[in-house]
């Protein structure tokens, strides 16, 4: 398993689609999400959307190795068939999740994971990624970024329990770093 956690905004998702080019043995963990599709998004690619009760049938049905209300009535969680369907294939795994759920994972298993830490060094950077984004989306997701930072701020705290932090400011350099240190986990120093 590799994890890799951070704010939203900290550049996390880029980094997860370069390692997933260059590695053909890792697969990317598609989680569920009860938020709303993005343009640019495609439903079993980025995420399976879905309804909040189908969300909840699937956590009473035990379903999920990992759930979190990563913001307030938006849900996001790991299945666990989706661990095992990649695991079966022998295929690492590569998930982009929030610190919360990546720290669950990593307790649950310590010694098939390697969990990273994507840092961004001020809030203001954070602030103007997200607002770009925004830009590409719906008014929705724009209600929801002061919800991000403040999230952000809490999330940097729990950056020390992971095995590796990056502080993404000059995105190739933190491309070359998160290969370097996957390249070790997989084939061995
Ligand atoms: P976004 O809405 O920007 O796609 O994701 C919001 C946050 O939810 C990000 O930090 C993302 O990594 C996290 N996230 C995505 N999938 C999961 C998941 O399965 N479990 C948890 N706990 N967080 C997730």
């Amino acid at each position: 398993m590799i994890i890799l956690s951070g704010p939203s905004g900290s550049g996390k998702t880029t980094i997860s689609h370069c390692l997933l080019s260059k590695f053909p043995e890792l697969k990317f963990s598609v989680s569920c999400t009860t938020r709303s599709i993005r343009n640019n998004e495609i439903h079993g690619k980025d995420y399976y959307f879905l309804s909040v009760a189908s969300f909840i049938s699937r956590i009473k049905k035990y379903q999920f190795a990992e759930w979190e209300e990563v913001y307030p009535k938006l849900f996001y969680g790991t299945l666990k068939r989706e661990i095992y369907k990649n695991w079966k294939l022998k295929q690492h795994v590569l998930f982009d999740i929030d610190v919360k759920g990546g720290l669950n994972l990593k307790k649950q298993y310590p010694n098939n994971s390697l969990s990273i830490f994507i840092m961004v060094n001020s809030i203001n950077i954070l602030r103007k990624r997200l607002i770009t984004r925004c830009y590409e989306n719906s008014d929705d997701y724009k209600k929801n970024i002061n919800i991000r930072l403040n999230k952000a701020k809490e999330e940097n705290n729990y950056a020390k329990l992971f095995d590796f932090v990056l502080l993404n400011i000059d995105l190739s350099q933190t491309k070359k770093k998160a290969i370097q240190i996957v390249s070790n986990f997989i084939y061995g120093k």
